[in-house]
């Protein structure tokens, strides 16, 4: 026989590895089978995280950069989320994709940069009548609590 842990070969019946000096006796099937056990589930780990690769369908990035390119312009957000998907899928499976791709990422940014320019501007347009109303209000509430 020979030992489970180094492969050296040792005495039928030994207990224990000579080279190693791990314990052999007996049990020399249970360990054997759980190192079996562990190239079972590597290989079915292996397949598992392989299959991706060649398991989504040919276009499904294409598709999916074209749904982000549209999304893009109801909510920048999604569809930036959705065109980075659709990138990292054409970049493993539809190299053809990925130009769609990369302009449904730069649409997505561009509309988003595009209505945060128009909140700021909004908000800087807003700002001193809302200061303003805010005054108004204060004078008002003092004035209220003055006069009891
Ligand atoms: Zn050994």
């Amino acid at each position: 026989m020979y030992c489970q842990y180094c492969g050296n070969k040792v005495e039928d019946g030994s207990k224990y590895c000579p080279k190693c000096g791990s314990p052999l006796a007996g049990k020399s099937d249970a360990p054997k089978e759980e190192k079996q056990n562990t190239t079972d589930f590597e290989k079915t780990y292996y397949t598992e995280s392989a299959s991706p690769r060649t398991g989504t369908k040919p276009g499904s990035a294409r598709t999916m950069a074209i749904v982000s390119i549209v999304l893009a312009f109801f909510n920048p957000l999604i569809g930036l989320i959705v065109s980075i998907v659709a990138f990292n899928n054409a970049k493993r499976d539809d190299p053809d994709s990925l130009g769609l791709a990369k302009i449904g990422i730069i649409v997505s940014i561009v509309i988003m940069a595009f209505s945060l320019i128009i909140t700021v501007v909004a908000l800087v347009i807003m700002l001193p009548n809302m200061l303003e109303i805010m005054e108004k209000t204060m004078q008002e509430a003092t004035g209220i609590i003055f006069r009891g």
